[in-house]
Formats: C-alpha cells, sequence, structure tokens
C-alpha cells in the first residue's frame, strides 16, 4: 500500500467515524412541541414521578428522598399556594442542584380555562420571574392548576413555548385517598407500556413519606427508571430558558 492509498484510506476511516446527524435525534434533542397536551412518556422502561402545589413545608424532605432513591422527580411550582415561594428557595435550589426537573403550575393556582390570554400570560412570567430570581433559569414544561387545557390555554402556552403535561395515573392524594389506595392505582395501571407520568401532590405527608418511598420501590421491581418528565419525552437539554434575575424577594 503506497503513501497515497493509507492517506486516503484514513480520511476514508475518519469520514465513516464522524457520527451522521440522525434527524430523529435532533428532533428529540429539541424536545416536545409547545401548546399540545402531553399525558405520559414516549418510552416504555420509565416512570417520570411529577408533584405538584408546591413549594412547600415537605419539599426538602420530598428532595432528599427522591435522591436517596436514585430518583429523579419533577415538580410543578407554584408561587403562592401553600406560601410564598421565596420562603422555600433553599430547598428549590437544591432540587435544581439535585438533577430533579423544576416546572411551572402557575404563580397562584387558578383555573386557566376561564381566562384571558393576557391573564394567563401574566401567571406564567409571573413565576417565571421567581424562578429566575431563585434558580437561575425559567422552566419550559408546566401543568395547568385542575389539569384544565380549554379555553385560551394552549394557544397562550404555544405562543410562550411551553409544553404542557396532564397525567395518564391520578393517585388521587387530593380526593383524601391513602397512600395504600394510590398505590392500587399503579398496580392496576401496571408496569408496561410507555411510562406514567402520575398526578400527585408534594403538599402531602402521605404521599412524600409513605406513597414516594414505595413507587421507588415498585419501580426497582419492574426495573423502570425513575426519571424526569423532560427526560422521559426524550428531552435532555431544553427543560429551562435563560432568564435575567430583578432582585426580588418577596410575592
Ligand atoms: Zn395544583
Amino acid at each position: 500500500m503506497g503513501f497515497k492509498t493509507i492517506f486516503v484510506a484514513t480520511l476514508a476511516a475518519v469520514a465513516l467515524a464522524k457520527p451522521i446527524p440522525d434527524p430523529l435525534h435532533v428532533i428529540r434533542q429539541s424536545g416536545p412541541v409547545a401548546g399540545q397536551v402531553i399525558t405520559r412518556c414516549n418510552a416504555p422502561g420509565q416512570l417520570a414521578l411529577a408533584y405538584d402545589d408546591g413549594p412547600y413545608q415537605y419539599t426538602q424532605q420530598l428532595v432528599d428522598i427522591l435522591t436517596a432513591g436514585g430518583a429523579k422527580g419533577t415538580f410543578f411550582v407554584t408561587g403562592t399556594l401553600y406560601g410564598c415561594i421565596y420562603n422555600q428557595r433553599t430547598a428549590l435550589q437544591n432540587a435544581y442542584k439535585a438533577g430533579h426537573q423544576i416546572a411551572s403550575h402557575t404563580w397562584s393556582h387558578p383555573n386557566l380555562g376561564g381566562m384571558s390570554t393576557n391573564d394567563i400570560t401574566n401567571q406564567m412570567t409571573r413565576l417565571e420571574q421567581a424562578l429566575i430570581n431563585i434558580i437561575g433559569v425559567k422552566p419550559t414544561y408546566m401543568r395547568p392548576p385542575y389539569l384544565s387545557t380549554g379555553g385560551n390555554v394552549l394557544s397562550t402556552m404555544r405562543t410562550l413555548g411551553y409544553r404542557v403535561i396532564t397525567n395518564d395515573i391520578d393517585s388521587e392524594d387530593w380526593n383524601r385517598k391513602s397512600p395504600q389506595q394510590s398505590q392500587q392505582k399503579f398496580q392496576q395501571a401496571g408496569a408496561g407500556g410507555n411510562g406514567h407520568i402520575p398526578l400527585m401532590h408534594e403538599t402531602y405527608s402521605g404521599t412524600v413519606n409513605t406513597l414516594t418511598p414505595w413507587l421507588i420501590n415498585w419501580a426497582k421491581n419492574n426495573n423502570l427508571k425513575l426519571v424526569t418528565v423532560a427526560e422521559c419525552l426524550g428531552d435532555t437539554t431544553s427543560a429551562y430558558k435563560n432568564g435575567t434575575a430583578n432582585g426580588s424577594s418577596s410575592c
């Protein structure tokens, strides 16, 4: 083999070794489309534990339980529902730093379904500003209070670039169901098919201290990876956008 042949062969090898961009992969990286309702993960073998209505007094406990269990969770937080969001600044920062996903559940938890585009936008941007002040970024995922996706909700979320998450299992912790009754819901739904995105609330001690450890164990027994909502939708890069802090620390 002459020098020229080796040179050409090397060039060919380098060209072959170079990864060819896979269009599906590029789409997957950019994340799901904004303004469309998503109820579950887009691949099997995973479970996206998702908690609404915080931050509250159990947020840090929940972060610790998830992290100790090797799990990633998603926190759909509000600005004022269970006290001012700035009261739980440290717990939110810890959640974010530990790789849990912080997402929006609006500023004050209204039913967005009957509201004007302008009022819905205010609900989203007020929470965005608080999150920029607390964790340095704003979310691109949201879950509407009461799972209300009618009226101007989806068109506004499309405009604002929000991925709209609802659920495919309802733990009914909000409806006075015990953790044991919630567990049955997961067992009935089963571990097969694309991953579940359950509706749960971090504002109940039973959900944080009983249901969550049980779910971590259930996932392990069923070989399910406990990932964030964004991760279970194949989105590893676009759960947040940058923003500019404004120095506020009160609601
Ligand atoms: Zn809620």
